[in-house]
């Protein structure tokens, strides 16, 4: 790894989209993608010291208004999100652990036969021991997205930060989609206010709102970037975007 020094935090939420795992022909988990995180992971864990709990989302396999957009009942579609999630998390488990690092699977829907059922006080006990902490299903909830989660398990884990990944090649937060408009500008730091304000793609408002409250500080950038989760634990200039 290219960046020395030290964590800025001791522990953080990684937030890791489900469209991360996927790679550009549209298969739903690229093994290569899943271990190359898994290895930036370990490295943060190992190497920084810093204690990781991965909220992982569903979307490369099942979003709800997936399901509510072509006339199913939405709450039954969430459902299935919240499922997808879990198969994600143990494939995120599996290249972890083959890469010999301890983990914990811990879901909000309870599935005893795949990992435990999500137990703040065990969830932090795993973290002091050095495991990595993978968290699915969500909040066990419909009508939310994994943004909400990432930010309640935070403030319940007594996180310093979320990690938020994108996975489009977008590292931060513009002023305008890059994609389209060639004047898009990256924003180095926001508040949460501006983000609700200007209605900016962080996260789902009721995570910014949720986070503004318990200020929880987010780091948005480009997980895929091979070397970004080091940098934005030590803080590297120009990497992602900060709102506080
Ligand atoms: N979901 C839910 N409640 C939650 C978290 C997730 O109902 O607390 C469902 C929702 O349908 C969502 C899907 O799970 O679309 C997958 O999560 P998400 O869209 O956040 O995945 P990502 O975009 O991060 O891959």
């Amino acid at each position: 790894m290219d960046e020395l020094g030290a964590s800025r935090w001791k522990r953080v939420v990684l937030k890791l989209s489900g469209q991360a795992f996927s790679d550009a022909s549209g298969s739903s988990i690229d093994g290569d993608i899943v271990s190359q995180l898994a290895s930036e992971i370990i490295d943060a864990r190992r190497n920084l010291h810093v204690d990781v709990a991965v909220v992982v989302g569903g979307g490369n396999i099942w979003r709800g208004m997936t399901g509510a957009g072509a006339g199913m009942d939405r709450a039954q579609s969430d459902y299935m999100g919240m499922l997808a999630t879990v198969i994600n998390a143990l494939a995120l488990q599996d290249a972890l652990e083959r890469l010999d690092q301890p983990t914990r699977v811990q879901t909000a829907i309870q599935m005893a036969q795949v990992a435990e059922p999500y137990i703040r006080r065990r969830a932090i006990r795993h973290l002091e021991r050095g495991r990595v902490v993978i968290l699915a299903g969500g909040l066990g909830n419909p009508f939310f997205t994994t943004d909400t989660p990432a930010a309640l398990r935070a403030a319940e884990i007594d996180a310093d930060a979320i990690l938020k990944g994108t996975h489009s090649g977008i590292d931060g937060v513009y002023t305008a989609d890059p994609r389209i408009d060639a004047d898009a500008t990256k924003i180095d730091e926001l508040t949460y206010m501006d983000v609700l304000n200007r209605g900016l793609k962080v996260m789902d408002p009721t995570s910014i709102t949720f986070c503004m409250d318990h200020q929880l500080p987010i780091v948005v950038f480009d997980v895929l970037e091979p070397g970004n989760i080091r940098r934005v634990l030590v803080g590297t200039e120009g990497i992602g975007t900060l709102v506080r």
